[in-house]
C-alpha cells in the first residue's frame, strides 16, 4: 500500500508500479492482480469476498437440490419413454423444459440460495435420475441384443451343420451307387 509521490504500486506487489485501482476498495493493483468484471477491475480479495457472499447455499440445500433434480429428471425421462418413440426432436424439446423446471424448482426450494457446489450436485443428480429409468431399458436392449445374437448364432450353427451333412451326403459314394441301383431298378 505504498504510494511514493504520484506513483502507485500494487498493494500485493509493492515492487510493481501500476495505474490500476480496484473499483471497490480503491487499492492500487497490478495487471496480474486485477480481475476484470462487468463493472471494472477489482482486486482478488474483493472478488473472493463477493463469491463468498454469492455462495449462500446451506448444507440442506444440497439434499433438497439433489432430491428435486433426481425426481424431476426421473419423471422427465419417464414421460419421454411414455410419450413413446417420438425420438430425437421431442426429446430435444423436452430435455431443456425438464432442465428449466429442475433449475427453477431447486431455486424456489432453496429460497434462491446458490453456489457452484449446489449447481454441480443438481446436475449430477439430474443425470442419475435420468439414467435410473434408462438403465433397465439399456439392460433390456443389451440382453435382447445378446439373446438375438445367440439365436442368430444357433441358427448359423444349425444351418452350417445342415450344409455339412448335405455336402457329406452328396459326396457319399454309397449314396451315389444306391441312386444308380434305384435307377437300374426302375429301368
Ligand atoms: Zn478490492
Ligand atoms: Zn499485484
Amino acid at each position: 500500500m505504498s504510494e511514493s509521490g504520484t506513483k502507485l504500486t500494487c498493494y500485493k506487489h509493492p515492487e510493481r508500479e501500476t495505474l490500476l485501482r480496484c473499483n471497490r476498495c480503491e487499492r492500487p493493483i497490478c495487471a496480474q492482480c486485477a480481475v476484470q468484471t462487468p463493472t471494472g477491475y477489482r482486486c482478488r480479495d474483493c472478488i473472493r469476498e463477493q463469491q463468498r457472499r454469492f455462495d449462500t447455499s446451506q448444507p440442506r440445500d444440497y439434499f433438497i437440490g439433489g432430491a428435486i433434480a433426481a425426481v424431476l429428471a426421473f419423471a422427465g425421462s419417464w414421460v419421454m419413454t411414455a410419450v413413446g418413440l417420438l425420438p430425437g426432436f421431442f426429446s430435444l424439446l423436452l430435455a431443456p423444459l425438464v432442465g428449466t423446471a429442475i433449475v427453477s424448482l431447486v431455486r424456489k426450494a432453496t429460497q434462491k440460495r446458490r453456489s457452484s457446489k449446489l449447481t454441480t450436485i443438481t446436475v449430477l443428480f439430474a443425470g442419475i435420475g435420468a439414467a435410473l429409468l434408462l438403465l433397465p431399458e439399456i439392460l433390456l436392449s443389451l440382453s435382447l441384443l445378446l439373446v438375438g445374437e445367440y439365436s442368430f448364432l444357433t441358427g448359423l450353427l444349425v444351418d452350417l451343420a445342415d450344409r455339412l451333412c448335405r455336402t457329406a451326403l452328396c459326396h457319399d459314394p454309397f449314396q451315389h451307387e444306391r441312386l444308380l441301383d434305384s435307377k437300374e431298378l426302375i429301368c
